[in-house]
């Protein structure tokens, strides 16, 4: 089992090739929502980054095991170890028990991201259905000696294990750099310092999500679920963790260090990271009034909106760039996508007009060849898809036979444009997929009316052949006639 993959690993801070601990098996987890809201634009980047990374892999002939867990518990307001929990906040405002506040959202996302053509992973584990596993985590690192017991919380001791490892090791950040700019004081409430963190956490009486432990009726700290549940999985050792740039510090930095002080060794051989996306240059958040959801998206119901987008369209913005650049939004930016994707939905739909040749004057394998090279590189998607771009300009030359292509050749482009554009960039064609609830019946159904038109024609029934013109028109099917037959297109 061999690839070109190189992948850039944060943790060494260079492009390192990747060698899987157990191949033809990948391990790979990675941080998924906290569910206490609508997703949102920014749900997007790192859902489309892993599933592209989960996709290319699968089509090297890896067998990937992906996790991504959904948090519904433990992760407080601020990021903190202060503060109320998000979703039980949630559920305290609109009356609701806190599952069903997880529920709901856990369905609204899969939903989005069903949209987004995101692949389901393989295992998608709840932090609140794994409190047992992040209980015995709590006591493997008490037992290192690593963590104390504060008043029925239990935190973990930041600067013992600085004494032995690095804490701030992935973020580049050291221990007096996070002194300085923490602006907690020691000493105010259980905590021995300030950026000690909680590895469970004793519920205040009006605190409802809560379960019993050794120490306290209470609840995990954030970052010890996804210790305990890639550990579950994955093994003590996995290849592959990710997530987006905004976890790395605290919660990948809190995480390397709970995993480093159980189990001696960090899990993750490679660490990933995907930028976040700016709204016309700003950060998205609620009080900028620049949050948008992926639902305001698809409609076009948000005030910053010029139109809806489809779920392509943002897939392809996302994907036009690499997923370690900034990707800033904007209304232009999204319509330059929208108009590029349907460039190349239109070059893929003449491809399939093209009639073979005794000799080819193009070769298909460059095209294989490029694509390979640039997703081999670091996930270079936006080079994937210049180098279609190129190819679309040959799709348009082969169907008005300034090129030709053998039968051979014509299947292997074919199948090329397959694996790149379907399997692993994971577009789809909206506007066929539309029109038959995703099996694309369209292009049979109106070469089928058109040949029955030629027929009509040869005939001289006029009457008939421009009725069948005059009624695809009408439902958006433009037809043009050539002089070998006839060419459409979805207006
Ligand atoms: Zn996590």
């Amino acid at each position: 089992m061999t690839t070109k993959l190189v992948l850039y690993n944060t943790l060494s801070r260079r492009k390192e090739a990747f060698e899987p601990l157990n191949a033809p098996h990948v391990g790979m987890y990675v941080c998924g929502p906290t569910v206490y809201g609508d997703p949102h634009l920014g749900h997007a980047r790192p859902s489309i980054t892993f599933d592209l990374l989960f996709r290319y892999l699968k089509a090297e002939g890896f067998k990937v095991r992906y996790v991504r867990n959904i948090t519904d518990v433990g992760h407080l307001e601020q990021d903190a170890d202060e503060g109320e929990d998000k979703i039980a906040k949630k559920a305290r405002l609109e009356q609701l028990e806190p599952m069903e506040v997880a529920h709901y959202y856990t369905e609204r996302y899969k939903a989005a991201m069903a949209e987004l053509g995101v692949l389901t992973p393989s295992i998608e584990p709840h932090a609140s259905g794994h409190i047992i596993e992040q209980i015995e985590f709590v006591k493997r690192i008490l037992d290192e000696g690593y963590a104390y017991e504060s008043n029925g919380s239990i935190y973990f001791d930041v600067e013992k294990y600085n004494e032995k490892y690095r804490y701030g090791i992935l973020s580049g950040r050291n221990l007096e750099d996070i002194v300085t700019n923490t602006r907690e004081l020691d000493g105010q409430g259980d905590k021995r310092h300030s950026y000690d963190f909680a590895l469970w956490k004793k519920a205040a009486p009006e605190h409802i999500m809560r379960w019993p432990s050794p120490w306290s009726d209470g609840f995990p700290g954030w970052h010890m679920e996804c210790s305990a549940m890639s550990t579950k999985y994955l093994g003590e050792r996995f290849d592959i963790h990710g997530g987006g740039m905004d976890l790395m510090f605290p919660h990948h930095e809190c995480e390397i260090a709970q995993s480093t002080s159980a189990l001696g060794h960090d899990s993750a051989k490679y660490w990933v990271h995907n930028n976040m996306i700016t709204i016309n240059g700003q950060k998205m958040g609620k009080s900028l009034g620049n949050f948008i959801t992926l639902e305001e998206l698809f409609t076009g119901n948000h005030k910053l909106l010029a139109q809806a987008y489809t779920p392509m369209t943002i897939r392809f913005f996302i994907l036009q760039a690499h997923y370690r650049s900034t990707l800033d939004f904007s209304n232009e930016a999204l319509q330059a996508a929208e108009k590029g994707l349907d460039r190349l939905m239109k070059g893929i739909e003449a491809l399939g007009k093209v009639k073979p040749a005794a000799q080819s004057s193009v070769n298909p394998a460059e095209l294989a060849q490029r694509c390979e090279d640039a997703m081999a590189d670091d996930l270079n998607s936006p080079m994937v898809i210049s180098a279609l771009f190129d190819w679309v300009r040959i799709f348009n030359q082969l169907v008005e036979g300034q090129q030709t292509i053998t039968a051979e050749d014509l299947e292997s482009l074919k199948a090329t444009v397959n694996r790149w554009v379907f399997d692993v960039l994971g577009l789809r064609d909206e506007k066929s997929a539309a029109a038959a609830g995703g099996k694309d019946m369209v292009t049979p159904l109106v070469n089928m009316l058109l040949e029955m038109r030629m027929t009509a024609k040869a005939n001289k029934d006029w009457a008939t052949s421009d009725k069948i013109r005059d009624e695809l028109t009408a439902i958006g099917i433009r037809v043009k006639d050539r002089k070998d037959g006839f060419d459409w297109e979805i207006e």
